[in-house]
C-alpha cells in the first residue's frame, strides 16, 4: 500500500518534471537571452540572489553598466548619479554604488533577513521596503557610500536632482527634484 503510494507520487513527480523541461525548452526557443536569464534566476528557487538580481561587488561605480544593478536603473537617475560621482571625484571623494536596481527576489531576501533580525515584519519594514513597493525594484533608487560620499551628496545632491528621501537612511538617494531646486521633505519610515 505504502509502496504503491510512493510509486504513484514518484510518477507524478516525473510528469511534473517533464512538463517543466518542456516549458523551459519552449521558452528557450521563443525568448531572447535576457528573458531566459531572468527565467532561470526566478525559477532557481532557494539559490542566493546574484549579479543578475542586482548584487554588486564592493567599489562599483555608477559607470559600471555591465552590472544589471546599474544597467537597470532609470536612465535619468543613472546619469545624475554618474555626474555626481564625477563631481565628487574632483573633490577627492571616491563614491560607490552599494545597490542600485534589485530584483524582487533580492528584495524579498533582504526583507526575510530583516524580519529574522528585528523579530517582526512591521519592524523590518522600517528598514527594508516591501518588494512590491521598493523603489530599488523599479530602478528609481540608489544606495551610495562611503559616508563621506553620502555627506557630500546631502549637501550638493540637489544640483543633480538627487535627494535623500528616507530620514533613517543617509545612503538612500532618488531623483526627486529639478537640478538646482530644493529637496522635498524626507519620509520617515518609522512612522505610520
Ligand atoms: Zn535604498
Amino acid at each position: 500500500m505504502l509502496t504503491d503510494q510512493l510509486t504513484r507520487s514518484g510518477e507524478r513527480r516525473n510528469r511534473v518534471g517533464l512538463a517543466i523541461v518542456a516549458a523551459v525548452i519552449s521558452l528557450a526557443l521563443t525568448s531572447c537571452t535576457a528573458v531566459s536569464a531572468n527565467q532561470s534566476a526566478s525559477t532557481s528557487g532557494n539559490s542566493k540572489p546574484d549579479t543578475a538580481d542586482g548584487v554588486m561587488p564592493d567599489h562599483t561605480s555608477a559607470y559600471d553598466t555591465s552590472y544589471p544593478g546599474i544597467a537597470k536603473l532609470d536612465p535619468d537617475l543613472r546619469k545624475a548619479v554618474q555626474r555626481a560621482e564625477s563631481a565628487m571625484k574632483d573633490d577627492g571623494i571616491k563614491m560607490q554604488v552599494t545597490t542600485g536596481w534589485r530584483s524582487k527576489k533580492y528584495q524579498e531576501e533582504l526583507l526575510t533577513k530583516a524580519i529574522r533580525q528585528y523579530g517582526s515584519r512591521k519592524k523590518a519594514l522600517e528598514y527594508v521596503a516591501d518588494p512590491n513597493e521598493s523603489h530599488h525594484v523599479t530602478g528609481n533608487a540608489v544606495d551610495l557610500g562611503p559616508r563621506d560620499a553620502d555627506d557630500w551628496l546631502s549637501r550638493h545632491g540637489n544640483r543633480y536632482g538627487l535627494c535623500q528621501t528616507l530620514s533613517n537612511e543617509a545612503w538612500h538617494f532618488e531623483l526627486v527634484t529639478k537640478p538646482g531646486d530644493d529637496c522635498p521633505p524626507m519620509t520617515d519610515p518609522t512612522k505610520g
